[in-house]
């Protein structure tokens, strides 16, 4: 089982989800919102829990300040996240520092020969695309719990992204509509929890294995066959993270 976006360190108790995830043997992509929780969420780390090193685009005018350390950080980082854009009305006036961060990020990705990237997109998928089109050697954008139009989906398919979806996502209408259109060797599941959730509480990282029913509904496929593309898709993804010279902690068990 799969959890490629999830934030292991923003739940209560995050030494136990880290210790669940393993005993569960779920493969876990735990994404950072700061440069500066990366030492402290890479501790959580370990065996099959990766660690990705992000700056959040709803902090980005805050953490700014932040980006000398994530260029330090980078080169021994394979996976990065959670970066990207938002374009909802609450954060339409930090928008300037969002590009700033997000070009920079990117830019700083393509120096240190590309990254595996966990980008959030919400209202924001053409911008995030258009950027994503200035940097193609940034590395392989996976965009998580994409939410754009068809048109967009189509556009992002031709650049080369990839896509995690969860169970949040694919609840909707709109979200199985997204997902019936994308590329099955492209695509992997996320919770992200503990910020989406399911039957009125945050989803644990383990239930983004729910989306893989959906994912065979939506495909015409069987559960089973499913969870065999998904699982060689992660194969297939982390051959190009493995070309980086990494501490252990950022490598999958
Ligand atoms: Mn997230």
């Amino acid at each position: 089982m799969i959890d490629f976006h999830c934030h292991v360190d923003l739940f209560p108790d995050p030494h136990e989800i880290a210790r669940e995830c393993r005993e569960r043997k779920l493969n876990v992509l735990s994404v950072t919102t700061t440069p500066s929780a990366w030492s402290g969420t890479a501790a959580l780390g370990g065996g099959t829990v990766v660690t990705a090193l992000g700056l959040h685009p709803q902090l980005a005018h805050e953490r700014k300040s932040e980006l000398s350390l994530f260029d330090r950080l980078l080169p021994g980082c394979a996976y990065v996240g959670e970066v990207g854009l938002d374009g909802a009305p609450e954060f339409k006036a930090h928008w300037q520092h969002q590009v700033d961060v997000f070009r920079h990020v990117l830019d700083e990705c393509e120096r240190v020969g590309g990254r595996i990237m966990s980008i959030h997109s919400r209202r924001a998928s053409t911008p995030v695309l258009d950027l994503l089109e200035l940097y193609p050697r940034s590395g392989t954008p996976i965009l998580h719990w994409f939410s754009g139009t068809v048109r967009e989906l189509d556009r992002a398919i031709a650049l080369g992204c990839w896509f995690s979806v969860g169970p949040a996502m694919l609840r909707s209408k709109r979200g199985l509509e997204l997902a019936r259109g994308m590329p099955r060797a492209r695509v992997l599941t996320e919770s992200d929890g503990p910020f989406a959730r399911i039957s009125g509480r945050p989803i644990m990282p383990w239930e983004a294995g729910l989306a893989v029913d959906a994912l065979a509904e939506c495909w015409g496929s069987q559960p089973g066959l499913v969870e065999q593309s998904l699982r060689q898709n992660l194969t297939s993804l982390s051959a190009g993270a493995s070309a980086v010279s990494e501490p252990a902690k950022t490598k999958w068990d």
